[in-house]
């Protein structure tokens, strides 16, 4: 696999990228991906250079779709549709392309992410806050014996592994038969999930499928057919799903790169493969960070995100420091949310375990050198 290279053909080191979104991408990815840049499978043209309408592009897309249907064993009456807009954008196509009809729709809340797309949600429907996890500050899901579903509601949104304060669903919630909507743009990819448990769900690609500009909808071919008049005809989901995802001009190069992430998930092993490395990978921090006395992570034991793992240090003086000294190291984007306070270690596929282990010693050389202080 060739070195990321300055122009001048130097090997650049470019250190370990910890970063929540856009994130790290395999390294086999990036050497493929400059074929496509330059010479895309002997064609002499860059992928950024073909119509969408042709036929090479129907066969990027198509591989595509096939590697991520076979990954996620995706259902036939489930359409697999790649847009633009971003999660944030799906927050308001939501309620525009699934109420068909209805007036409300239950959100539970979970920190950054759900309350954000409860918030756009409101600009079309009445939203029931089905569950609130403001009591424990956000750092547990809170319990379902609790939940308070409106029976009327056109589905009931959740987030299951919440970026910015670093928690997860351990189990998804039973909403018999209210859809479940879920935002897994944190945790997509990572395990094997059960599709039919949902009515949609949905990612954008930049934290573990590729770069952003694509957002990945799986949504069950019945709730289709009854969008709000209001809703853009780029983004109708229907009008999606009978066009393979073009209506207009798709992200071409963003689903051409998120193709050859599903391949290299595919070739390492699958979504099994991917849960044992990530816990692993989230075992081992957890375990640094509980042993060392020093760091601290709010989020409760049973909530705690596998993917983005956020903990605090004694002081801010000290996050200060622990961070300009990981730069130094090379291990890079450790700082957390800018709604959260303290740091976060995102842990997504390409995350390599060398790259753990870098982190892991050095947290432990730095609480050795710095407990005493605090
Ligand atoms: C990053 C993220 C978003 C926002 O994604 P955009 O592509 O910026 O719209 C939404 N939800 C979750 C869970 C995220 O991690």
């Amino acid at each position: 696999m060739a070195p990321r290279c300055s122009p001048d053909g130097r090997p650049v080191i470019t250190g370990y990228n910890f970063a929540a979104g856009p994130s790290v991408l395999p390294e086999a990815v990036l050497a493929e991906a400059r074929e496509g840049l330059d010479n895309w499978a002997g064609s002499g043209q860059s992928v950024m250079e073909i119509p969408f309408t042709g036929e090479a592009f129907a066969r990027i897309h198509d591989e595509a779709v096939a590697t991520l249907r076979n990954l996620l064993e995706i259902p036939p009456d489930y359409h697999v549709l790649l847009l633009q807009g971003g999660a944030y954008g799906q927050f308001s196509l939501l309620p525009m392309n699934l109420l068909r009809g209805r007036e409300c729709a239950d959100y539970a809340l979970t920190g950054h992410w759900s309350q954000r797309a409860a918030n756009e949600a409101k600009r079309y429907c009445r939203v029931n806050i089905a569950a609130d996890g403001a009591s424990s500050g956000y750092t547990a899901i809170p319990d379902w014996s609790a939940w308070s579903l409106d029976p009327t509601a056109a589905y009931c949104h959740i987030t299951t592994n919440e970026t910015a304060n670093g928690v997860r669903f351990r189990e998804l919630p039973d909403t018999g038969r209210v859809p479940l909507v879920a935002d897994i743009t944190s945790d997509f990819l990572m395990a094997p999930l059960d599709i039919r448990r949902f009515g949609l769900v949905y990612a954008s690609a930049q934290k573990n499928a590729g770069i952003a500009g694509l957002t990945v909808v799986i949504v069950k071919q019945a709730l289709l057919g009854r969008a709000l008049p209001i809703t853009p005809t780029v983004f109708n989901y229907e009008l999606l799903a009978a066009s393979n995802s073009r209506v207009n001009t798709p992200p071409v190069w963003a689903i051409y790169m998120a193709g050859l992430v599903f391949k290299w998930i595919q070739a390492e092993g699958g979504l099994g493969e991917m849960a044992v490395r990530n816990r692993r990978h989230a075992g081992w921090l957890y375990r640094t960070i509980d042993e060392s006395g020093f760091y601290h992570c709010r989020a409760a034991e049973a909530a705690r995100s596998p993917v983005n793992v956020c903990f605090e240090l004694p002081t801010p003086r000290l996050e200060r420091a622990f961070l300009a000294e990981a730069r130094e190291r090379r291990l890079h984007n450790l700082k957390g949310h800018a709604a959260a306070t303290g740091l976060r270690a995102s842990l997504y596929n390409a995350v390599s375990e060398s790259a753990v282990a870098a982190l892991v010693s050095f947290m432990r050389d730095f609480a050795l050198r710095h407990a005493s202080v605090a």
